[in-house]
């Protein structure tokens, strides 16, 4: 999800040729977005309506107005298309999971009082991350598709708004002076509606779903210089999803994030990455059939026992991966490499190991951690 800022005439012409630059998408793109869509267009979820951009797709979109009689220049023709392109991977945001990008590229000319505003709008979606993230329950994954496509319209949408209704834009454009810059902010590049809106429509799928979604935002004075560890909810609250629980996050603006389970309660620790501004974690609740259905007799015995000795620090990892390499063979957890790669296994998860086996957490908890670990990319 990105956003990058329109350039004036003079940059388009000598330092990105826009029109040369355009790639057409791949077949797969086209598949996806055609799909995407059509479920867009019909999902029964209160949503700000983007009807004006969708249509820009089909037809360019003309917006005239005339400015007031002492202003610097007489009136404004704006042109809206947009055109589905090719996934670029050199556009990825550095902070954001980036599903796709809409960007806006006008030229604009200035001759005689008329200002004329040609937008040849590009939508990108990345299909590595639509259609591949298979660590990602299907459910949860087609909500999030939903919300990037969404996202992506609304850069276009906003900007269509300030154009058609804002007074504030129409008369700051009507009084341009040659060399100055049009402005794009309506566009919303920092996500400041956006962000809002979006958070809005993905908690009305999830409840559609059967689901639960909460967002915690980790302000500045909430860290240690950035750094954190805090409680981001309890089952308490949310006692329908007290068993068999999946829960998969997102974040925005931290890293190095990880989340762990005490008893009833979930944490998140990791760290600002910009620890002037807030991070935002988005957690997703959904039963989960697989750990729902698992009784205590699926775990043998003698895991527990290694897993007390290992995290008594008494025997080396690599016992500890045996026992997970079983419950992957047993389907207990999964993840798509055979062998597990060793790297640093983190603390908290140690801990916890030995709150299972001290029974102070279940065998879901417990199963639900290592399956973490590996969704992490910590082990495979
Ligand atoms: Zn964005």
């Amino acid at each position: 999800m990105k956003y990058a800022r329109a350039f004036s005439i003079l940059l388009i012409i000598n330092i990105i040729p826009v029109y040369a630059v355009y790639e057409p998408p791949t077949n797969e793109e086209q598949n996806i977005f055609d799909k995407l869509l059509t479920q867009f267009e019909i999902v029964d979820a209160p949503k700000k309506d983007v009807s004006d951009v969708i249509e820009t797709f089909q037809k360019p979109m003309i917006n005239t107005f005339s400015c007031n009689l002492h202003d610097t220049n007489n009136q404004i023709i704006i042109i809206v298309k947009t055109k589905l392109a090719k996934f670029d991977e050199n556009m990825v945001h550095q902070d954001l999971v980036t599903g796709g990008s809409y960007t806006w590229h006008c030229s604009e000319t200035m001759r005689s009082g008329k200002i004329s505003l040609d937008c040849n709008n590009e939508l990108r979606l990345n299909p590595k991350v639509i259609s591949n993230d298979t660590q990602i329950d299907p459910q949860l994954r087609n909500i999030e598709n939903l919300v990037i496509l969404y996202h992506e319209l609304l850069h276009g949408q906003l900007m269509i708004d300030a154009m058609k209704n804002s007074s504030l834009w129409q008369q700051e454009t009507c009084n341009l002076q040659s060399g100055d810059d049009i402005d794009y902010s309506f566009a919303d590049p920092d996500h400041k509606i956006i962000n809002y809106l979006q958070t809005q429509f993905a908690s009305e799928l999830v409840d559609t779903a059967g689901g639960k979604m909460i967002t915690k935002e980790i302000s500045p004075d909430e860290t240690n210089n950035g750094s954190f560890t805090i409680k981001v909810l309890s089952f308490i609250d949310y006692p329908l999803f007290e068993n068999g629980t999946k829960i998969t996050f997102r974040t925005n603006n931290i890293s190095e994030n990880s989340f762990f389970q005490i008893k009833n309660d979930v944490f998140l620790s990791g760290y600002l990455k910009d620890n002037t501004k807030s991070g935002i974690a988005w957690f997703y609740l959904f039963h989960n059939e697989k750990t729902q259905n698992m009784t205590s007799e699926s775990i043998p015995a003698w895991i527990k026992q290694a897993v007390g000795l290992w995290s008594d620090e008494n025997t080396p990892d690599e016992n500890f991966y045996s026992v997970v390499d079983y419950l992957m063979e047993h389907n207990i957890i999964m993840s798509n490499n055979e062998k597990n790669t060793v790297s640093t296994i983190p603390h908290w998860f140690q801990k916890n190991a030995h709150l299972w086996v001290t029974n102070e957490i279940d065998d879901n908890t417990f199963v639900g951690s290592i399956q973490y670990l590996i969704s992490a990319g910590i082990i495979s």
